[in-house]
């Protein structure tokens, strides 16, 4: 399976192309000025911001417009605990009015685990001789599909691959193409993967190309860490990822290629946790400035324990709970059009409490080894996972779990196939209609999914989230009404993917 080593350092070497930085930069500087974000935070915590300032910050928040770093280092240094509920009131509150009470739900699907880089916090790199390591053959992802599109529902998906030679542009694309082409019969109608998001490497323009064509949804990369040292630090020498400013600039490339659906992150963990929001913050803005659209998805995993990488026990920037819920409100408000990705690394209660603060997505029935789904083990496995999860239940539970909030679960995937993405996407978000065509969505994918796969005891709760939701579209939206009513009584019927 494993390519030669001279061939594999030869791969190595090729990989990063640096006329696809320099052509970004400003006069050789990147977009994250260190001493400026430190400087604005230090100036925050000598003295608490004033409560009035706050509160305008907090009304701009509500109009859906990007905060400055100024703004976010004054809400990262709140420590008044009556401003810190307003600043969580607030935060669920723009939540709503973007993406009202929908929860998107998805699945990680991991490809393989081999990986030429060597970072010191995860289970699959290079160096961890005590992995087992494994690429799924194109059959063997049609067995995961089959579990996850025609067994449990998804229609959604996050595909992980590593970075290797063996597993490089070629193997993604091929493999999103068998993804799509799965078709299963279910109890009523059909399953199928709709959407497939990417979370792969840092790839080349011309990759990029390859990636669109393939028909992805959203490109994700986390930078892990902006803070330049501890990104060498954690990065070793000699390891594509060691090189910050190919990670920094993959969105830049992404767009130039055509993608205009990306989605951001850090691994919380590595660095201290306010330097790291105003580093997605600045990242934020610069993708504003540059392209006029910004991510379409943040997502704030937080370091855990892996196999056989004892950084993760000891990384001394540990994120405790209470900090975690910090930066959750702080990137709802600082950045209020964007989706939040909550995973099951975090356990259920977190979970609970980060859709509160204003999380927008999350997965279920979720199975991070590789080949986790066709195999139906129950039990995780350190040597064939990333890291280990926080919450194992299944979808029907977290479902219904959101039903009794009063959420609904959308499988939605309609948005970038009706060529809502980019700035057209960035524009009804910031004006709140992305949620009408979300809603009429919402509901069509809901309810296909109770009939396909839900429990009673779920879809007895989950009757009643959708009928209210129906007559909130007969009130409000009363000219479409008709044509959705229509579509949601042939979905009954078992007819399948029907969507506005
Ligand atoms: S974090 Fe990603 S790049 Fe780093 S070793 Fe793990 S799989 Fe490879």
């Amino acid at each position: 399976m494993a390519v030669e080593l001279d061939k594999q350092d030869s791969w190595i070497k090729d990989r990063i192309k640096i006329e696809e930085i320099v052509k970004y930069q400003d006069k050789g500087k990147d977009f994250i000025p260190e001493e400026e974000i430190v400087s604005k935070l230090e100036l925050n915590l000598k003295k608490e911001p004033d409560s009035l300032k706050i509160k305008d910050i907090l009304s701009k928040s509500l109009s859906i417009q990007t905060l400055t770093p100024d703004e976010t280092a004054a809400l990262l240094n709140v420590k008044d605990k009556k401003l810190l509920e307003e600043m969580k009131r607030t935060a669920l509150e723009v939540k709503k009015k973007v993406y009202d009470n929908r929860i998107v739900t998805f699945a990680p699907l991991y490809l393989n685990n081999l990986c030429v880089n060597n970072c010191v916090y995860c289970g699959f790199r290079r160096d961890n001789k005590n992995i087992k390591r494994k690429i799924l053959s194109l059959e063997e992802v049609k067995k995961e599909i089959e579990v996850l599109a025609g067994g449990i529902g998804h229609k959604r998906l996050i595909v992980v691959y590593g970075e290797a030679p063996e597993t490089g542009i070629e193997y993604i694309r091929k493999t999103i193409e068998t993804i799509y082409e799965v078709k299963v019969k279910t109890k009523k109608g059909w399953g199928q993967i709709r959407r497939v998001n990417v979370n792969a490497p840092s790839l080349s323009i011309e990759e990029l190309k390859i990636l669109h064509k393939a028909g992805i949804g959203t490109y994700q990369v986390f930078q892990e860490t902006y803070h330049h040292n501890t990104y060498a630090r954690v990065h070793p020498e000699g390891t594509i990822k060691n090189n910050y400013q190919w990670r920094l600039y993959c969105m830049h490339r992404a767009f130039e290629a055509g993608i205009d659906d990306v989605g951001i992150g850090v691994l919380f963990g590595l660095y201290d946790w306010k330097f790291e929001v105003m580093g997605l913050l600045y990242h934020a803005r610069e993708m504003e400035r540059m392209f006029n659209v910004g991510p379409h998805t943040v997502s704030f995993p937080r370091l855990e324990p892996a196999f056989h990488a004892p950084f993760t026990q000891n990384s001394g920037y540990k994120v405790c709970d209470e900090d975690f819920k910090r930066l959750i409100t702080v990137i709802r408000l600082a950045i209020p059009y964007t989706g939040m990705i909550i995973t099951a690394r975090e356990n259920a209660r977190m979970r609970r409490e980060a859709i509160l603060l204003g999380c927008t997505q999350t997965d279920a029935s979720t199975r991070i080894g590789i080949g986790a789904y066709s195999e139906r083990y129950d039990e995780q496995e350190e040597k064939r996972q990333q890291f280990l999860l926080g919450d194992t239940r299944s979808i029907d539970e977290v479902i219904r779990e959101f039903a009794q909030m009063g959420y609904i679960t959308s499988f939605c995937t309609a948005g970038y196939r009706c060529g809502r993405t980019g700035e057209c996407i960035m524009e009804l978000l910031k004006t709140g209609k992305e949620g009408k065509f979300c809603k009429l969505n919402a509901v069509l994918t809901f309810r296909e999914w109770l009939d396909d796969f839900a429990g009673e005891e779920t879809k007895a709760i989950a009757e009643k989230i959708l009928n209210k939701e129906i007559e909130e579209i007969k009130q409000n939206i009363p000219d479409i009404f008709p044509t959705f009513i229509g579509y949601y009584e042939r979905i009954k019927q078992g007819e399948r993917d029907l969507y506005f």
